[in-house]
């Protein structure tokens, strides 16, 4: 018999580990305490939704997931013993503390006479695998995204044989609510976990959005994105299964149609291309990973992050965006673009406190993905916006919410006011905010000298000024 350890890989079917493995498996979820202490709410309950669509899923065919709490590097080892497993099997994960902890799990294994089976799932192309001419990792994309979609990739797996339960001799364990774990109920609204749910997405997207989705995926109001950004992170669906229901659409497709197909894969690149940073740069979840000659200077200010986090800056397409994430878990690319963009440029506060704040509210939140678009937007980053293009919140709002609808939906004291009125915000006298929208707050900082400051600050970091 083996033991699957689940980790991001919440599903059956299209599962490297669960498919190529050794043996008939039943499975396995730690809820380890050292990943809980770094979690949401949103998050949590994702997760136990998508655990116990799982568990379900192995139950219809005669086996089970077990359930338990603890160190993996203890929990593993013991249940492997108990079940008397000869192999466990696992899916890597590429962030440094996952990498340590699988460490441990492998080398204790050894103690219960199990052989550890570890595979690459959550990629097509796993870390090392695309490289420059000279072997190194790409640190830009364009290269890498080539390479990426020139590949060749794998097909699917199939769902394989499970283990029967009858004679496990072991208890399943419940699965935790959400109070067991320490967290109180989030207070957005959580997208439908599982397979289903993802597929259902994917296959609503491939239907149409994916064919407006060059010309319309910097609007937020279109919503014709595929939303399939949690499920990726939980591994509710595989990657392999995405890619390959998208080549068909792109071998379908012609002309503008075909281009807007290649777009949304060229994104599931970009997905590949941070997972591969993180990995050979594991220190980039703490650390800027380009270095300037001098540290950068922020100046973080409590009253203006908190601000931030509140969605009360005065500038309305980064309260709505802020605003979305607390009711959403879920932010728009383009307004996560904005309002990263506005913390660091505008607020002038390191990425490092905006991306501990989208840790613990994102349902989508995974490391590689949120510190590359962090990274990204404060110029620290593989790749990233250069230090003197700085976007100007109010010509963002006007370009990409021009009716102010995406706003007015996060903002309601923006309710009725005129667009004009709204993309206007910064310049009008507090006489005229005061009768358009008294409970709207005022600019919490002036653009044009914080655009200043910031390329000061950004000069002084590269050595360029005193
Ligand atoms: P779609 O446009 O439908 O894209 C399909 C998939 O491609 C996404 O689900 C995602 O897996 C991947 N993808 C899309 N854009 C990017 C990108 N720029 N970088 C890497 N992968 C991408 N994405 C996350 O998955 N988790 C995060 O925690 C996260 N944090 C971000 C933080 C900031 C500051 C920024 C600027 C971007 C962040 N992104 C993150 C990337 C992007 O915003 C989301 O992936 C996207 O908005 C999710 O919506 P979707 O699934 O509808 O995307």
């Amino acid at each position: 018999m083996r033991l699957h350890w689940h980790r991001r890989d919440l599903r059956l079917a299209d599962n490297r580990g669960l498919a190529d493995a050794p043996d008939r498996p039943v499975g396995l979820f730690v809820f380890d305490t050292a990943v809980l202490d770094h979690a949401g709410a949103p998050r949590v309950t994702f997760l136990l939704d998508a655990l116990g669509e799982l568990r379900a899923a192995y139950r219809e065919r005669g086996s089970e997931l077990l359930v338990k709490q603890g160190d993996p590097a203890t929990v593993v080892p013991d249940v492997a013993g108990d079940l008397g497993a000869e192999f466990v099997s696992w899916n890597r994960d590429y962030s440094g503390l996952a990498r340590e902890r699988d460490e441990r799990v492998d080398g204790a294994l050894e103690d219960v006479d199990a052989t550890p089976q570890k595979f690459h799932d959550a990629v097509c192309h796993e870390p090392g695998s695309i490289t420059t001419n000279a072997g190194e990792p790409y640190s830009v994309f364009t290269y890498f995204g080539r390479k990426w979609s020139d590949r060749e990739k794998d097909d699917p797996r199939q769902i394989p044989d499970m283990a029967p339960a009858d004679d496990l001799g072991v208890d399943p364990g419940p699965i935790p609510t959400l109070s067991e774990l320490g967290f109180d109920a989030a207070e957005a609204e959580v997208p439908t976990a599982g397979t289903g749910a993802a597929r259902r997405l994917l296959e609503s997207f491939l239907d149409d959005d994916v064919y407006r989705y060059e010309e319309l995926r910097d609007y937020p109001t279109e919503e014709c994105t595929s939303r399939l950004s949690v499920h990726l992170k939980f591994g509710t669906i595989g990657i392999r299964e995405v890619d390959k229901r998208v080549r068909e659409a792109l071998k379908s497709a012609s002309g503008e149609r075909r281009e807007s197909v290649a777009e949304f894969r060229s994104q599931l690149a970009w997905r590949e291309f941070y997972t591969h940073v993180l990995y050979f740069n594991p220190e980039v979840v703490a650390a800027n990973y380009k270095s300037y000659e001098n540290p950068i200077e922020w100046d973080d200010d409590e009253d203006l992050l908190a601000a931030w986090k509140r969605g009360e800056t005065g500038y309305p397409i980064v309260d709505a965006g802020m605003r979305q994430l607390r009711a959403e878990a879920f932010m728009h690319n383009r307004v996560r673009m904005i309002v990263a963009s506005f913390l660091t440029k505008d607020l002038l506060i390191d990425w490092r406190r905006g991306y501990e704040h989208f840790r613990e509210l994102l349902v989508d939140h995974d490391t590689a993905n949120d510190n590359g678009g962090w990274q990204w937007a404060a110029s620290t980053g593989t790749d990233s916006q250069p230090y003197f293009r700085i976007f100007n919140p109010m010509t963002q709002g006007e370009r990409y919410d021009p009716d102010g609808e995406y706003i007015k939906e996060y903002v309601p004291e923006l309710e009725g006011v005129d667009p004009d009125v709204i993309h206007s915000w910064h310049e009008l006298t507090p006489t005229e905010r005061a009768n358009a929208a008294p409970e709207y707050p005022e600019p919490v900082v002036d653009h044009s000298e914080r655009r200043e400051q910031a390329l000061s600050m950004f000069e002084r970091a590269r050595g360029d000024s005193d």
